[in-house]
Formats: C-alpha cells, structure tokens, sequence
C-alpha cells in the first residue's frame, strides 16, 4: 500500500480514532499520528496523583458512551466494561437534602417535593423521543433539517423556557432548579443562555434515560477499545509525533485532522485559502477549566449520604450561586465560591485504586489561560457539603489551565471545548455549512471538537467527518463498525 492510497490522521483524541476506526472498517490504509507519547487526548486514565491510584487527566463522566450514533454504531457497551449507577448525578444544597437525578424520572420526580411534577413534564416528553432529541442535538450539522420535526420542537420549547428569563417559571423550590444549573454548566458560559440550556437539557435527558455510565477501568478503556479495532484492521499509530506542517503528510489521498480549528490553521497555512483560514482563526475560544484531583483514605464525607450514590456531583449550591459563579468566569474573575465538577467514579469501579483509598477527580471554572492554584476556594466548596473532607486528603495534584493548554495542543488557554460552546459557535462551528468537517482543500478534513458536535467523548466529529470523506473521495456509502466475536467482552 503506498502513500496515495492512505489515509493519515493527525491526533489519536475520540474524534481522531473514530475516523481513523471508521476509515480502515472500509478497507483503507490509516496511520495516526499523535504528538504525546500515548495515545487517546481527553480520555487517558494514568496515575498523575499517587503511584497505584488511577486517575482520568481530562474526562470522566460518559453520557454519551452508550446512546450516542458512533458508539452505538461501534457496539461500545459489547467491548468496554461499565458500571451503570441508579443516580446519575447530585447535587449536593445547604441545610437540606442534595438533589438528586436517577435514572428512574419518577424516582428524581418524588424526591423533588412540590416541583415533582413540574420536573417531570419537563423531561418525560424529551424521554419519549431521545432518539430524535439526540439527533437534533449531536446529529451533525445544525443546517441539517431535523429527522423527528416533534422532538426538534419540543426540545427548543424547553431550551427557549431554561435559556432564558423564564427559567424559574415553572419551579417554586431550589432543589430542581439546582439540578438543572449543575449539568447546564458543563457547558462553561454564563447562564440562563440557550446554548448551556441545550447542553444542560440533552445531558439531563441521557441521564434520566440510559444513565451516565462508568468506565470499567477509567476513560482509557474507551480509547483502548478504539485503537484495538483500529489495529484489527490493519491501521498504524505513530506516538511522539508531532506534525507540525501538512507537508509532512504530502502523498496522503485523505487526511484528517483532531487539532483545534486554529492548530489546522497553522499546520496546513500555505494549502488554506486565505478566507477559509480566517475563518479558522476567528473560532472564539471559550474559558478554561482548573483540575484538582485528590487522593483520600477513604469516601468522601458527604453530610446528605445520598450522594454517595452518584458517580458525578455538581457542588456549587443552588442555580442562583451556580449562575454566578459561571458570570463571575465570563467576566475574566476566579469566583470566590466556584462551581466545582466532581466524579467519584472509583466508588463504582474499585480496581482504580487500592481498598482504603479513593481517587476523586474535579476540575471547575477558570477564566482563559488562567493559572492560578484554585484549589483553596474548591476545597471550600467541598467542605461545606462534605465537612471533613480535608482531613480525608493523602494525596492532591492541580493541573491549571495554562497547563492545560500545554498538554494537549486543542485545549488553548485550557479551553477543552477547542471553541466555546455559544448559540453562534455551535451553528458555525468553525464555518457555517452543512458539512463543516471538509475544508475547501481537497482530501483534507478537520474532525475535532471544534467541529460538530461539539465537545465530549462521543466520537462523533470524527465519524461524520470519516463519513463525509468516504462519501466524497471514495463513493462510499456505509461501513459496518460492528464488534466481531474477537473484540467482544466474554
Ligand atoms: C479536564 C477535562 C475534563 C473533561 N471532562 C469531560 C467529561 O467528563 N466528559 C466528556 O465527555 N468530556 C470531557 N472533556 C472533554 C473531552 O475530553 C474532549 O471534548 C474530547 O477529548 C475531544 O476529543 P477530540 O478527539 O476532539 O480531541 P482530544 O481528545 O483533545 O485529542 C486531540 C489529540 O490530538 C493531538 N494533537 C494535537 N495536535 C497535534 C499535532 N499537531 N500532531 C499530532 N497530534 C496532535 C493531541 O495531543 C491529542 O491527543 C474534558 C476535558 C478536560 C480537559
């Protein structure tokens, strides 16, 4: 097989193995090239706290590992082990219960007291069409028309009402307001606002669907599963090499990119046309995020037990102070009392570490480029909902944003979105087009997050744009991504 007929691949991230994966399932000649010494991007799991303990450097929480179309595609839950916890998430309220989302909605609903029923309506009808809720939000191209016209609908219904001054209309309590504003703020942005709104609902709605699962093994185990496939049929990876010029690739019929829109910009500036790489370079890049992962001797000692029983908490307090804390990062300041995103998966997969330890990964909310240790007003935040958790802590490692942003290239200013989640950047994101994977170069793809849809480990980026080449470069219609009885879990 000579170069004319390969496919390369700069950056071994979910997106970049997904096209990489899908590429070679119809029969072509894929090299990847990674630029870190392993492969995955945001899905390693190592012990970058205390030998023995494995923690995930970037992501944690999976609510797209099971019900998104890639991972479905590539039968996931048939070669990776998860655990599916009851609780998808909680969070945790002063001087009363922590809020918490099940699965079971009816269950989420009972618990949420007077605003029960208000809740219930407002995600039972995204539960009856998830498929064609998904689809609107993760499908591809936002020009695409929608394929279920009643969940497109239904699901804007929701997002005008949660995205706007109307949020509180239908609630009397803080407890599901607070749930709403927890997963709304995965996507960093101040709120109400229709883009951390969509995000907030759609996550919201896998959470009370399949649930948010756990890998067995840490994030890693995802990117393992892809680069096995991957080897399966025939591909190659080349770690520690970075690519620097597109250049270096001369000779590759199909090249894909999983670098931020501005890293193509760079790496491929003498084949852009000038007004595509503008475009490039105009792509706004968001605010960042501060880790701060812990070893403790034991679980973490949440005054509401309850909240023990979910592997990922929003620890900020009720919508209000979570809505600050997101204004106070819009406007370029470390909020005092900050939204704090915890997993503490290894509850529900002990192997991450030995028996009388926990590992307990968190990141939150900084402005761009920040580094500044936060871990002070974190802590804070942790011991106010689990007084004593201090004590508990054996080990303890920040990773600032401007850290970052140097250990994964797309992560500018350590902005993991490679582009800020905003209304205009997920319509446009990085050009307005209803294939915006395939540059104005011939052969030449970008398939990151800064694609759509967007940020997350669903793969998906990558697969629409290994579609989008297959079918122009190739006349390839389909590929079967299926797992055969080799890569399947006993
Ligand atoms: C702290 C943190 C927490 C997160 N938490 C979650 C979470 O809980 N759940 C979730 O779904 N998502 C989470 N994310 C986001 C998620 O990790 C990303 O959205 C996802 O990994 C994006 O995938 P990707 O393939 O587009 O890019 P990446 O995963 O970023 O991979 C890009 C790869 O390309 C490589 N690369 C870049 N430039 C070059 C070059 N020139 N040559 C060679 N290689 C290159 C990089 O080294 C990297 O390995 C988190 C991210 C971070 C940082």
């Amino acid at each position: 097989m000579t170069r004319d007929q390969g496919v390369a691949v700069v950056g071994s991230g979910p997106n970049g193995l997904a096209a990489a994966v899908t590429m070679a399932r119809a029969g072509l000649a894929v090299t990847v090239f990674e630029s870190a010494g392993t492969i995955g991007g945001g899905t390693r799991t190592m012990e970058i706290v205390q030998p023995g303990v494995l923690h995930d450097v970037c992501s944690a929480i999976h609510p797209m590992a099971l019900a998104t179309g890639f991972f479905r595609a590539f039968q996931l839950e048939r070669r990776v082990r998860f655990a599916v916890p009851d609780a998808s998430y909680a969070n945790p309220l002063d001087g009363r219960p922590a809020a918490m989302a099940y699965r079971d909605l009816d269950r989420t609903a009972a618990e949420l007291g007077r605003d029960g029923d208000a809740y219930r309506n407002l995600y039972r009808p995204l539960l009856r069409s998830l498929d064609g809720v998904t689809d609107v939000a993760l499908g591809g191209s936002m020009l695409r028309v929608p394929r279920d016209v009643v969940a497109a609908a239904t699901l804007a219904a929701r997002v005008l009402e949660q995205g706007s001054a109307l949020w509180d209309v239908r609630f009397r309590d803080s407890a599901a307001p607070a749930l709403l504003a927890g997963v709304a703020a995965h996507s960093i942005g101040p709120m109400p606002r229709l883009s951390t709104a969509a995000v907030g609902l759609v996550l919201g709605a896998l959470g009370h669907a399949g649930g948010w699962p756990v890998p067995i093994g840490g994030s890693r185990v995802i990117s393992d599963a892809l680069e096995a496939d991957l080897r399966a049929h025939g591909g190659r990876i080349e770690t520690s090499r970075e690519i620097e010029d597109v250049r270096e690739l001369a000779g590759y019929r199909t090249i894909f990119f999983d670098t931020s829109a501005r890293g193509l910009a760079r790496i491929a500036r003498r084949a852009l046309p000038t007004a595509y790489r503008r475009r490039l370079l105009n792509l706004r890049y968001g605010n960042g995020a501060t880790k701060v992962d812990f070893v403790l001797d034991g679980p973490a000692p949440w005054r509401d037990p309850r909240v023990a029983e979910a592997p990922t908490v929003h620890v900020g307090g009720d919508r209000s102070e979570i809505a600050r804390a997101e204004r106070d990062v819009a406007r370029g300041r470390h909020p005092e009392r900050p939204y704090v995103l915890l997993a503490q998966t290894a509850r529900f997969d002990p192997s991450r570490n030995p028996a009388g330890t926990e590992a307990i990964w968190s990141y939150t909310h900084v402005p761009r480029g920040s580094d500044v240790d936060v871990s002070e007003a974190v802590l804070a935040q942790l011991e106010r909902f689990a007084p004593g958790f201090r004590e508990r802590i054996v080990a303890m490692r920040v990773t600032t944003a401007e850290e970052l942003s140097q250990y994964n290239a797309n992560y500018h200013g350590g902005d993991f979105s490679a582009g800020a989640v905003t209304l205009r950047q997920l319509l446009a994101r990085p050009t307005l087009s209803a294939d915006p994977w395939r540059t104005p170069v011939p052969g030449v793809y970008l398939c990151s997050s800064s694609t759509p849809p967007g940020p997350g480990v669903h793969g998906l980026a990558g697969w629409y744009a290994a579609r989008s080449a297959l079918r122009h470069d190739y006349g390839i219609t389909s590929v079967d991504l299926s797992a055969d009885a080799s890569s399947s879990l006993p």
